[in-house]
C-alpha cells in the first residue's frame, strides 16, 4: 500500500515564503532573490516528504500566492487590463493577485473569494467572451522538472478542469460549458507534455465536485474528461477531490477512464456508503483521504483501520492519503517551544501528518496490526482522559431546554420598550466597534505582554484610549458610543485569552491568502469562564458618558469557526460551551448597567456546509441557537446588537432574522447595498443598519454618497428600523481618514432625519 499526500504548505516553516515575498514588494530584494527563497522551501519540502517515506509526492503544489491565479495564468485566462501593464511575467502575476498602482497604471486585484468550506481564499479567474483558453504557462512543467533534477519523480497537481470552469466569474455572455472545448484542448496538451518529461502521474484536484451538481454539472464535468483522457499516454490520472463526497456523480466519476479517484473519507459523510453502494472499479486505484488536512489532532488510527478494513472489502487498490491539501494545516511542530508535552502529544501538523501516514502503512504491512509498537502507542494516547474536563459546565449544557433558547418577551414587545426608554432619533449612528488601532496601541499592547510595563501603566494607558475614543465619538455627536477595543489584538484571540479550556500556540500559521497567514487558538479543554473578561472597561467607558455604551462580545459561532475544534466533542457542544461562557458575560456586562450589548457573529456564514442538504441538520439547527442562549437571558430593556461581515446571506435570511437579536449591522457598501431587496421581501424584522461605507479602503466618503445610500435604505426599508454605521470595524483604518468620514455620517444622518420631519 503507497502513501500520498495531495500538497503541502508552501508558506515555510517560519513564514520564509511570506517575509520573502513582502521584501520583494517593498522592492527590498530582486525577483531572483525571492524565486531563490521559494526554490528553498520546494526542495526542503520535497527533501522532507522523501525522509518521511511518502511514496507519490506532488509537485506544483507551491504558489507565489494562489493555486487557482497560477492555473489561470496555465490557461491564459488573464484579463488585458494585467497583461498590458508591460510588467515582467512575475509582476504581471502580481498585479492580477494585488492590484497594481504605479507608473505603468493603476488596476485594482481580482476579487478574492472563500476557498469552500476553509479560510483559505482564492483568486476568481475573469473570463471575457474573447478570452482564449490555451495552455499557455510553464509552471507545472518547470516544477515537475525541478523535482526530477532532485531526484524525485513527483505528482503534478493541477486545478482540473470542471473545478476551474465553475470557479471563474464569466463578464460576458458565453459560460463554462462555451469554454469546455478549449478547455480540455488545453488540458490534454498538458497530458502530452507531461508524457513527454517522464512524468508517471498527475493529480487534477476536483473539489467541485463535492458541491451539489445539476445534472448540467455533471454533464460538463464527464464531457471534460472524456475530452481529456485519451490524450493521457503512458500517464496515469487521478482525479482527486476533497472537502465533502461526491453523492452527486459518484458512478459517473468512478466511470471514467482516469486510473486513480481520490477520495474524502473524513469530510465526505457519506463517502463510505457510496463506495458501498455502488462498489469500486476494479482496475483503478482508490485514494483514501484518511488523515484530516484540516485540523491539527493526531490520528486515530484504530478508526483509520476500520475505515480502510471496510474498503477493502470492495477494492484491494488503495492508496493511503490526506483528505484534503495540508495547507490548512501549520507546518511542523518542532518549532512549538512553548507547549506543554502533554498537548502537544496530541497535536500533528503537516510534517506529523506525514509521518502518520507512513505509520499507517507500516502498520497495514504487519501481519497482527494491533501489535505494532506504532498502533499501541497510538491507542494508549487515544484512550487517555484528556485534561480540561468540567462537569459543572457540561451539566448545565445537558439540561438546556427549548426555554433556554428563547428570549421573552417577543421581539416586537422588546422593539417597543426600548424605543420608548433609549429615546433615540431616527436613523441613530453608532460604529462596529474597534477604533483606529494606532501604532502606539499595538506597540504598548505588545509591552506589556513581553513585561515591560505594569498591569496598572497599562491599565492607565487603555483608560486614557478610552476616555480619548468617547470624547471624540460625543464630539462627532454619534448616538450610541463604543469603548474602541484598544485592548484587543484580535475578535478571538482575546476571548480565547480570557477564557478556560484554550490552549495557543507559537508558530501554527496557516495561509489566509497571499502572504497573509492566520494562527487559530486551539480549544483544548471544556471552555468556561474563570472571571468577566470585558465589564471593567465597557463600565469605565459608560461612566464617561450619558449615551448609551455598547458592550462589545464576540459570538460562540464565530469564535468557534476560527479556532482549531476539538474532535473529541461535537461541534455543537464546543459552541454551547462558549455560548454558555459568553452568556455569562452579557449577564454580568448587564449586571453593571450596560445597556446595549453586541454580541459579534462576524463568521457565521463561513462554515456553512458546502451542500444544501446539509445546512440545518450540522450547522444552522446548532449555530443559530447557541447565539440565541447567548442573549435569552437578558431584561426586555437591553438592546442586543449583533454584528456580521458579509452581507451574502440571502440564503439563510430566516435564520438570521431568527437569531432574535434586536439590530444587526453588516456589510453592504461594496456588494451596491443588493442585500436591501431580500431584506424587504422577506419582511425582516430585525432592525438592520447596512454599512454606509467600506472601511476596507482610506477613501473618505462624502456626505451626500452616505445620504445617497441612506436615500437607497429607506426606499426599502421601513424608516424606524434603520441605523447608520460603517461597515465594520475601524481598527485596521487611521484616525486621518476615519474621523472625517464620521463626521460625514453623522451630518448624513441628520440631513437624512429633517428629510423625514
Ligand atoms: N467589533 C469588531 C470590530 O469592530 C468586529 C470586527 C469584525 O466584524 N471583523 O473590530
Ligand atoms: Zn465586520
Amino acid at each position: 500500500m503507497n502513501t500520498t499526500i495531495i500538497g503541502y504548505p508552501r508558506i515555510g516553516d517560519l513564514r520564509e515564503l511570506k517575509f520573502a515575498s513582502e521584501k520583494y514588494f517593498r522592492g527590498e530584494i530582486t525577483a531572483a532573490e525571492l524565486e531563490t527563497a521559494a526554490e528553498k522551501i520546494r526542495l526542503y519540502n520535497l527533501q522532507l516528504q522523501k525522509k518521511s517515506c511518502i511514496d507519490l509526492i506532488p509537485s506544483n503544489d507551491f504558489s507565489f500566492y494562489d493555486n487557482v491565479l497560477d492555473t489561470a495564468f496555465l490557461l491564459n485566462a488573464v484579463p488585458e487590463r494585467y497583461t498590458s501593464l508591460g510588467l515582467s511575467a512575475l509582476d504581471t502575476y502580481f498585479a492580477a493577485a494585488r492590484g497594481y498602482q504605479g507608473e505603468k497604471g493603476d488596476v485594482k486585484a481580482l476579487a478574492m473569494k472563500k476557498w469552500y468550506n476553509t479560510n483559505y481564499h482564492y483568486m476568481v479567474p475573469e473570463i471575457d467572451d474573447d478570452t482564449e483558453i490555451k495552455l499557455a504557462g510553464t509552471k507545472p512543467f518547470d516544477l515537475f522538472s525541478e523535482a526530477l533534477r532532485n531526484g524525485v519523480n513527483t505528482k503534478p497537481v493541477i486545478i482540473g478542469a470542471y473545478t476551474f470552469l465553475k470557479l471563474a466569474r464569466y463578464k460576458g455572455s458565453r459560460n463554462a460549458a462555451d469554454f469546455a472545448d478549449a478547455a480540455a484542448a488545453a488540458y490534454s496538451e498538458l497530458l502530452q507534455k507531461f508524457n513527454l518529461l517522464g512524468a508517471e502521474w498527475i493529480q487534477f484536484d476536483e473539489p467541485s465536485l463535492v458541491k451539489d451538481m445539476t445534472a448540467e454539472d455533471v454533464q460538463l464535468f464527464t464531457s471534460l474528461y472524456e475530452k481529456i483522457l485519451p490524450h493521457k499516454g503512458v500517464l496515469k490520472i487521478i482525479i482527486q477531490t476533497y472537502f465533502g463526497d461526491v453523492r452527486d456523480c459518484y458512478n459517473e466519476l468512478v466511470g471514467l477512464d482516469a486510473d486513480a479517484v481520490g477520495l474524502d473519507f473524513v469530510e465526505g459523510k457519506k463517502s463510505l456508503e457510496l463506495v458501498r453502494a455502488n462498489g469500486f472499479p476494479k482496475d483503478k486505484l482508490l485514494f483514501a483521504g484518511v488523515v484530516n488536512g484540516k485540523n491539527i489532532w493526531r490520528n486515530n488510527y484504530a478508526s483509520t483501520l476500520a475505515t480502510i478494513s471496510e474498503l477493502r472489502k470492495y477494492t484491494d487498490n488503495i492508496v493511503l492519503n490526506t483528505s484534503c491539501s495540508l495547507l490548512h494545516v501549520p507546518c511542523t511542530l518542532a518549532n512549538e517551544t512553548k507547549l506543554a508535552d502533554s498537548c502537544k502529544k496530541h497535536f500533528a501538523y503537516a510534517a506529523e501528518k506525514l509521518t502518520e501516514l507512513a505509520e499507517i502503512k507500516h502498520i497495514l504491512e504487519a501481519s497482527v496490526p494491533e501489535d505494532t509498537a506504532e498502533y499501541r502507542s497510538n491507542a494508549a494516547l487515544h484512550s487517555e482522559q484528556r485534561s480540561g474536563r468540567n462537569d459543572a459546565v457540561r451539566a448545565k449544557i445537558a439540561a438546556l431546554t427549548e426555554k433556554d433558547y428563547t428570549r421573552l418577551p417577543a421581539f416586537a414587545e422588546r422593539e417597543r420598550i426600548q424605543k420608548d426608554i433609549f429615546g433615540l432619533p431616527l436613523f441613530p449612528t453608532t460604529t462596529i466597534g474597534s477604533f483606529p488601532q494606532t501604532a502606539e496601541v499595538k506597540s504598548t499592547r505588545s509591552s506589556f505582554r513581553k513585561g515591560e510595563i505594569s498591569q496598572s501603566e497599562y491599565e492607565f494607558f487603555i483608560e486614557k484610549k478610552i476616555a480619548e475614543c468617547v470624547a471624540l465619538q460625543e464630539k462627532i455627536g454619534l448616538d450610541v458610543l463604543v469603548h474602541g477595543e484598544f485592548e484587543r489584538n484580535d475578535m478571538v484571540e482575546y476571548f480565547g485569552e480570557c477564557l478556560d479550556g484554550y490552549i495557543f500556540t507559537e508558530k501554527a500559521w496557516v495561509q489566509s491568502y497571499g502572504t497573509r497567514c492566520v494562527k487559530p487558538p486551539v480549544v483544548w479543554g471544556d471552555i468556561s469562564r474563570a472571571k468577566p473578561m470585558t465589564v471593567r472597561w465597557s463600565v469605565y467607558a459608560q461612566s464617561l458618558t450619558d449615551k448609551p455604551m455598547k458592550g462589545m462580545l464576540t459570538g460562540p459561532v464565530t469564535i468557534l469557526n476560527w479556532s482549531f475544534p476539538r474532535e473529541d466533542i461535537s461541534l455543537k457542544e464546543s459552541a454551547l460551551q462558549i455560548a454558555l461562557a459568553i452568556r455569562e458575560e452579557v449577564l454580568d456586562l448587564e449586571a453593571n448597567g450596560i445597556r446595549i450589548i453586541q454580541v459579534d457573529e462576524a463568521a457565521l456564514r463561513e462554515k456553512l456546509p458546502l451542500r444544501k442538504a446539509d445546512w440545518r441538520e450540522d450547522y444552522l439547527d446548532w449555530a443559530i441557537p447557541a447565539f440565541r442562549y447567548v442573549h435569552s437571558g437578558v431584561k426586555p430593556e437591553t438592546q442586543i446588537h449583533t454584528h456580521m461581515c458579509y452581507s451574502e446571506f440571502s440564503d439563510i435570511i430566516r435564520d438570521i432574522d431568527d437569531m432574535d437579536a434586536d439590530v444587526i449591522t453588516f456589510e453592504a457598501s461594496r456588494s451596491d447595498l443588493t442585500i436591501l431587496d431580500v431584506l424587504k421581501e422577506s419582511n425582516f424584522r430585525t432592525e438592520v443598519g447596512p454599512g454606509v461605507y467600506d472601511i476596507h479602503s482610506p477613501r473618505v466618503p462624502s456626505k451626500e454618497e452616505i445620504l445617497a445610500a441612506l436615500h437607497k435604505m429607506k426606499e426599502r426599508i421601513p424608516a424606524e428600523k434603520l441605523w447608520v454605521n460603517p461597515d465594520c470595524g475601524l481598527k485596521t483604518r487611521g484616525n486621518e481618514e476615519t474621523v472625517p468620514s464620521l463626521i460625514n455620517l453623522v451630518n448624513a444622518a441628520k440631513e437624512a432625519r429633517d428629510e423625514n420631519c
